[in-house]
């Protein structure tokens, strides 16, 4: 470790790929672990996307792809923005990367200098933190509560502000919280930034689609924000394509250019296959993917049914994503299985050991009362989880 870098060594492990690799460890022992802490669908890639694979494979498609992606791919993009965003985005302001957490990456790099803030809405997607640490930027939590559904209020956004805040991140519909932003809930975030013409936003929306309330509104779609604003979207989580890694902007052309140039430099063009299936899954109508979403839907319904029935589980109705976030601090203090629980990962950690189910300490999210817990998982597997918990916390 003394030979490594301070970027690294400063760096925090990603706490949901940890508590994965550490579900994966207790299974090979042996143990009978639930899986609730992966940000991953789990459904099966939609047959006609995996057939737009194989034929890009049969015809070939095994050279570099342009650094910025395909043409055909940026074109499908731009289209995918218009008919479901309503923004126009040409193909010069399109950048294909390997996965949204790329193409963040990159948005980071090109953005931000040394001692850059970058308001973050607490809780957030938990790798944010750390992306805008490595590229040299400092993070500026804003926290939020159950109270206000984990939504930044406009007043609380006019505080964070100081004359070094360079950008503000949000998800919406949100990870890990599953809120979602309405529109005059964001027409009163972009009210306070027109007041800041420097200020720039990403606008991750990965989770556009996987929404349960009518209307996904994108900033970039209100006045004023169009030039300032980076929305960035993918098809791991809508589509269950997480292993194939294709994630891209819309963006200014100049912030496209430039993230066109750094991924030039660290990875190329994202893989090839990959980018064409990705043509296929956005030229479908969402029809064709409403199933899973529908599951997800029904999943919602059931989980907080069941964790309703658990005291002490303090939960907001979440509105998109898979993820509930109950605030447990009601535990804090109080000794499970002979140990004091003092905060959100010891009762994830808990959860773990005692009832075998794996979920994500808030604290890796900015939030440290809650802990994340996934329901893409199937019915059994939650009723089950759900059971062993309420057990273990009797
Ligand atoms: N943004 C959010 C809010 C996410 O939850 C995730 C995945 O967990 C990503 C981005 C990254 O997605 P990708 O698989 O496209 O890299």
């Amino acid at each position: 470790k003394q030979f490594l870098s301070d970027r690294i060594n400063n760096m925090a492990t990603s706490a949901t790929l940890a508590m994965a690799a550490k579900a994966r460890e207790l299974r090979q022992e042996g143990k009978d672990i639930i899986g609730l802490s992966l940000g991953e669908p789990d459904f099966n890639i939609p047959e006609f996307i995996r057939e737009a694979a194989k034929e890009a494979i049969d015809q070939n498609y095994s050279s570099y792809s342009p650094v910025d992606g395909y043409g055909d791919l940026k074109q499908a993009i731009s289209r995918k923005f218009a008919r479901d965003n309503g923004l126009q985005y040409g193909i010069d302001q399109i950048v294909v990367s390997t996965g949204a957490k790329q193409s963040l990456a990159n948005v980071a790099m090109v953005m931000l200098n040394e001692g850059d803030e970058v308001i973050l809405p607490a809780p957030y997607w938990v790798s944010y933190s750390d992306i805008v640490k490595l590229a040299g930027g400092v993070p500026v939590e804003v926290p939020t509560s159950i109270d206000t559904d984990f939504k930044m209020t406009p007043d609380q956004l006019r505080e964070a502000i100081t004359p070094r805040t360079k950008m503000i991140w949000y998800s919406s519909p949100c990870n890990p919280s599953g809120s979602v932003y309405s529109k005059p809930e964001l027409e009163g975030l972009a009210a306070v930034l027109r007041e800041h013409p420097g200020i720039f936003v990403v606008s991750d929306e990965i989770y556009e689609h996987i929404n349960f309330r009518e209307g996904h509104v994108s900033m970039a779609g209100l006045e004023g924000m169009y030039d300032r604003t980076i929305t960035v979207n993918g098809v791991s989580k809508a589509y269950a394509m997480t292993g194939w890694r294709i994630g891209f902007i819309g963006a200014p052309a100049w912030v496209a250019k430039a993230c066109t140039k750094f991924q030039g430099q660290i990875t190329s063009g994202a893989n090839a296959i990959a980018q064409r299936a990705t043509i296929a899954a956005l030229d479908a109508p969402i029809e064709k993917i409403r199933y899973m979403i529908d599951k997800f839907h029904e999943r919602r319904d059931l989980i907080l049914e069941l964790l309703g029935e658990i005291p002490g589980f303090n939960l907001n109705v979440p509105e998109g994503a898979f993820y509930v976030f109950p605030d447990i601090s009601s535990y804090f203090g109080k000794t499970l299985g002979g140990k004091t629980i003092a905060n959100a990962s010891d009762f994830a950690l808990y959860l773990l050991e005692a009832a075998g189910v794996a979920t994500v300490t808030g604290e890796a999210f900015g939030n440290p009362n809650c802990i994340r817990i996934s329901y893409a998982a199937s019915e059994e597997e939650i009723r089950e989880a759900v059971r062993r918990m309420q057990e273990a916390l009797a």
